[in-house]
């Protein structure tokens, strides 16, 4: 077969797979043989599900596209589509279950303490990640690239920053769940949703500062930690506050 050269070019953030930092990321490949887009796009090192929308030639195509010809191809992220038509997007957003690696433990509790229901165990290993998110439907979370080019993963998404608070703004803003949010709903511990809890029967648990001052709780059915609004709630509230502002694009 005659060699062929496809120009690519990475739009919005998926520059975050390359070094450059800045702007739109542009690549020579040459091939000698008839290859998916989709197997184009993760040999330059993005992950399929961090692709919204590709064009060849102009043209909207979907992963199982072959390229045999020399071509130009642009490829988009979910957040930069700007007018594109919802039924030629190849990402779902409105996902709200997930599973995050054992990297993940920091934005797991702050998606949780949104309400988000996040599977996650500090020892998992990829298998166990893929099993969970396969038979339970989740979208997966990871800063493992190779991880989420992984052929079974249908939603996934490569959190950006490091810090977790902005991890969370992104998790938010990619699967479009800011209607979503339902704070103090959830245990932080283990994911369980939490339940009234009437004062009587938790007494003995409580230290003697928080039966005098406090009335209302909360408790996991699951692991039975027990919740209420103490000093440590405004603080948590106030992060809530600024996160969501930010989502909304306030701040
Ligand atoms: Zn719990």
């Amino acid at each position: 077969m005659k060699p062929f050269t496809l120009r690519l070019r990475f739009h919005g953030d998926l520059n975050v797979f390359f070094r450059s930092k800045a702007g739109d990321a542009a690549i020579e490949r040459q091939l000698t043989e008839k290859t998916s887009i989709k197997d184009v796009i993760e040999s330059c090192g993005v992950p399929h599900p961090e692709v919204d929308f590709i064009l060849v030639d102009e043209q909207t195509v979907g992963f199982d596209y072959t390229l045999a010809n020399d071509a130009s191809v642009e490829v988009f992220p979910v957040h930069d589509h700007g007018t594109i038509p919802t039924d030629k997007r190849l990402q779902d957003v409105g996902i709200s279950r997930f599973v995050a690696d054992g990297h993940l433990g920091g934005l797991t509790r702050s998606l949780r303490l949104f309400g988000f229901d996040v599977a996650y165990s500090q020892n998992a290993d990829d298998r166990q990640l893929l099993e969970v998110m396969a038979r339970e439907n989740r979208a997966l979370l990871t800063r493992d690239r190779r991880l989420l080019m992984h052929s079974i993963v249908q939603h996934g998404y490569y959190p950006r920053s490091q810090d977790r608070d902005e991890q969370t703004i992104e998790v938010i803003r990619r699967f479009g769940l800011s209607e979503l949010i339902a704070p103090f709903t959830r245990c932080l511990r283990c994911n369980a949703l939490l339940g009234e809890a009437n004062k009587a029967e938790i007494m003995d648990k409580l230290e003697p500062l928080t039966k005098i001052y406090y009335d209302q709780f909360r408790r996991c059915p699951d692991c039975k930690q027990i919740y209420w609004p103490g000093s440590h709630f405004r603080k948590l509230q106030k992060r809530i506050e600024e996160i969501r502002s930010r989502v909304r694009g306030e701040a």
